[in-house]
């Protein structure tokens, strides 16, 4: 059942927008996100599952499905994954559950923040998905903010550093790329992302059709 989800979604292309957004590690991605939450309520948010252990002021169910490696395995086994990767040492997956709430509770769309990996993957079952990548202005600001974060010791941070550049890499694959430099700007550019997006022809098609089916314009 919850598999037909993904088939669902890519044979209605209706208007349940589905965007992703990824960046290399400390590039902002979690800030641009919730700020995008906050001026869109009615979007709502892929809680992933991951094996990671909370960080501080992290709460079960809000940032993350908070498991352990057999529980997420288990479900690996059980197909419950619209995509999953191992990240930093760790292992993160989107459940299809958390896909089909956001539709049944009839939001406007849902967002993922989820890394390049994730984003090959739903894109391959999705292709109507928007794929953002978020840049840092330079490398020398990446590591700074790395660190501002505090969250991390020094070799996570160096294990991260490490990784941006292959993150990086990936960045072809994605539809926008936007320069976090100055964050307003950034949550700017993203908000305008989202209203074009939503003003697609195939997202608004079905209205028309409609109006045409019920008088003379
Ligand atoms: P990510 O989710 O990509 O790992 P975060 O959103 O946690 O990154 O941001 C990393 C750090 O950089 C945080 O301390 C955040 O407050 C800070 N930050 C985010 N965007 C900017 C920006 N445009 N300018 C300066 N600092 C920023
Ligand atoms: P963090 O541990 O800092 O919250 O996230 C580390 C990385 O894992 C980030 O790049 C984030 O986008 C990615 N991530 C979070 N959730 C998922 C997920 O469900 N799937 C995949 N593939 N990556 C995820």
């Amino acid at each position: 059942m919850l598999r037909d989800v993904m088939a669902e979604l890519r044979a209605g292309s209706d208007d349940f927008l589905m965007m992703i957004l990824s960046s290399p590690s400390g590039a902002g991605k979690t800030t641009l996100c919730s700020k995008l939450r906050k001026e869109f309520p009615a979007l709502a948010f892929s809680v992933s599952h991951t094996t990671r252990k909370p960080r501080t002021g992290e709460l079960d169910s809000r940032e993350y499905h908070f498991v352990e490696e057999p529980d997420f395995r288990k479900l690996v086994e059980e197909d419950a994954f619209a995509e999953w990767a191992e990240v930093h040492g760790n292992l993160y997956g989107t459940s299809l559950a958390e896909i089909e709430r956001a539709r049944q509770a009839g939001s406007l769309g849902i967002l993922f923040d989820i890394d390049f990996q994730g984003a090959r993957q739903i894109r391959a079952r999705v292709p109507e998905v928007i794929s953002v990548f978020i840049l840092p202005p330079s490398m020398e600001e990446l590591e700074r903010r790395l660190r501002s974060r505090a969250s991390e010791d020094e070799p996570t941070v160096q294990r991260r550093l490490a990784k941006a550049k292959l993150e990086i890499s990936n960045y072809s694959m994605f539809d926008y790329l936007v320069v976090n430099d100055d964050l307003e700007k950034a949550f700017e550019r993203m908000k305008s992302i989202l209203v074009a997006e939503s003003a697609r022809r195939m997202r608004k098609s079905a209205l028309a059709e409609s109006l045409l089916r019920r008088g003379r314009l």
